[in-house]
């Protein structure tokens, strides 16, 4: 049985995890970067042992530093989190080789799914299926131009180690293909290090849905259902919700019957989730498989009562599922908006900076996941995402209107937040009745800005012309 794990991450999720364990009676100790010294996870962790500089590759990429901590200080367990060495195959490789459990899948199994394209091979042989598109990898653009023609313009290059939505770039036709490829296979090399191309069939304003999937050692494998993420900005989720408002019952049901083939395909265990584009007429295609709990989790925990980190740590104790299939009732609508500390009206720029007045909002069916307090600097090292709020009702619509008292309660000064964005955005009619695509932001980003614009300005009058009339 685990005792002690040491954590590999900080903000929101470091803290998710950290909790759990609390309710576990599993000891923590986080690992911080020293511009993290002052943060919550750091206070409410048992133990914290700062092992570098700010920098992601000074700290918590650190791989050996940190292994030779947990190690010194008798931890069993490594909880990776998300983002950072999460889904790295020679880290989890380097927990087993040093006796310590790695709480995910083991390193064939990232090493196999992160690859995206041998994660296609595995999925098309298993009849899961796969966006049209390249056998294999692509070597050159001229290559990638024959392959094009053949399965018909436009396409999407995608780099095989790929993530964040990085390495990809759409062509619309053969003179567009060259720049395409190469602009794509540069941008992976500069953030992945891995130019492995390969090329698949554009799907025109397809949706994003994923489902979430429980896998333990000894091959039990469920679904707990599905997330539409197709609020996107720049391919990065912005929103997540479940259950998904566009497929039918009947669609649903095909597409967690492929996931859990994928999964079991696979020989998958740990939480994981298996991500599709679905296009108008409810075709649906694998992309990807992520092998980490990931961000929006909490949707599903909403829906189904399952505590996903707890099972993660669960089943890298070797336990079975506390669930069978059966089990997992789905009941209710779950949402989640991410608070970034960003600058919308600056193309959505980071915003770092000191927090000097915090309300957080409460009430029934919300949920609020942060570490941001009075006082705590958001650090411009890391990613924007301070906090995450999810609301959860027995009625879509219920849950939206929840959402949107949130955020109209929220109160955060310092920096700025997309707050009063995601604000307007449950105004939007289109989002009012869940008829969206992933090219839903690029159409309103503009109008919702400038709504807000437009309303901080009838605001201002209304105060001036209040300020005449009191002379
Ligand atoms: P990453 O790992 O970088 O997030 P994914 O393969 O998961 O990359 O794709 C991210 C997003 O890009 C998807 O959610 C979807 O919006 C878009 N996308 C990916 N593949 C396709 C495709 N074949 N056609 C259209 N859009 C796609």
């Amino acid at each position: 049985m685990i005792k002690r794990i040491l954590i590999a991450n900080r903000g929101e999720i470091a803290l998710r995890i950290i909790r759990c364990c609390r309710v576990l009676d599993i000891e923590t100790l986080l690992v911080y970067s020293s511009a993290d010294a002052d943060s919550l996870p750091v206070q409410l962790a048992q133990y914290a042992v700062c092992i570098g500089s700010p920098l992601p590759k000074d700290s918590y990429l650190r791989m050996d530093t940190i292994i030779e901590t947990a190690l010194k200080n008798g931890c069993d367990a490594i909880h990776p989190g998300y983002g950072f060495l999460s889904e790295n195959a020679e880290f989890a490789r380097k927990c087993e080789e040093n006796g310590l459990v790695f709480i995910g899948p083991s390193a064939e199994l990232i090493e196999m799914l992160g690859d995206k394209q041998s994660a296609r091979d595995l999925m098309k042989k298993n009849k899961v299926p796969t966006v049209p598109g390249s056998d294999g990898l692509i070597k050159d653009a001229k290559e990638a131009a024959k392959i094009a023609k053949k399965i018909g313009y436009p396409v999407l290059i995608k780099a095989s180690g790929g993530g964040g939505g990085r390495g990809m770039r759409r062509a619309y036709s053969e003179n567009e293909i060259e720049n395409a490829f190469d602009e794509a296979r540069a941008e992976a090399l500069s953030t992945c290090g891995n130019g492995d191309m390969y090329m698949e069939k554009l799907i025109i304003n397809p949706h994003h849905i994923e489902f979430q999937i429980l896998g333990d050692k000894m091959g039990n494998v469920i679904e707990l259902g599905d997330r539409d993420c197709s609020i996107q900005r720049r391919n990065q989720k912005m929103v997540e919700e479940s259950p998904s408002k566009f497929i039918s019952e009947k669609t649903r049901k095909k597409m967690a019957k492929a996931a859990l083939r994928a999964a079991k395909a696979a020989g998958y265990y740990s939480a994981g989730t298996v991500e599709f584009v679905v296009d108008d007429k409810e075709n649906f295609y694998f992309i990807e498989m992520n092998t980490r709990i990931q961000v929006e989790h909490p949707v599903t925990e909403a829906i189904t009562g399952v505590d996903i980190v707890k099972e993660q740590i669960r089943i890298a104790e070797g336990l079975a599922l506390s669930y069978k299939q059966e089990d997992v009732k789905k009941t209710g609508h779950a949402i989640e908006f991410r608070i970034n500390a960003e600058n919308p009206f600056n193309n959505f720029s980071p915003s770092p900076g000191e927090i000097k007045y915090l309300h957080l909002p409460d009430g029934i069916g919300i949920r609020v996941e942060t570490m941001l307090y009075q006082g705590y600097t958001v650090s411009p090292y890391y990613d924007s995402l301070v906090a995450k709020i999810i609301a959860y009702a027995p009625k879509r619509l219920e849950a939206i209107k929840r959402m949107r008292a949130a955020l109209e309660e929220m109160m955060v000064e310092g920096v700025d937040t997309n707050i009063e964005f995601l604000f307007l955005l449950t105004f939007n009619p289109e989002f009012i009745k869940g008829s969206y695509d992933t090219s839903f932001m690029e159409k309103n980003t503009k109008g919702l800005l400038e709504w807000n614009l437009a309303g901080r300005k009838a605001a201002e009058e209304a105060e001036k012309s209040l300020e005449k009339e009191a002379g």
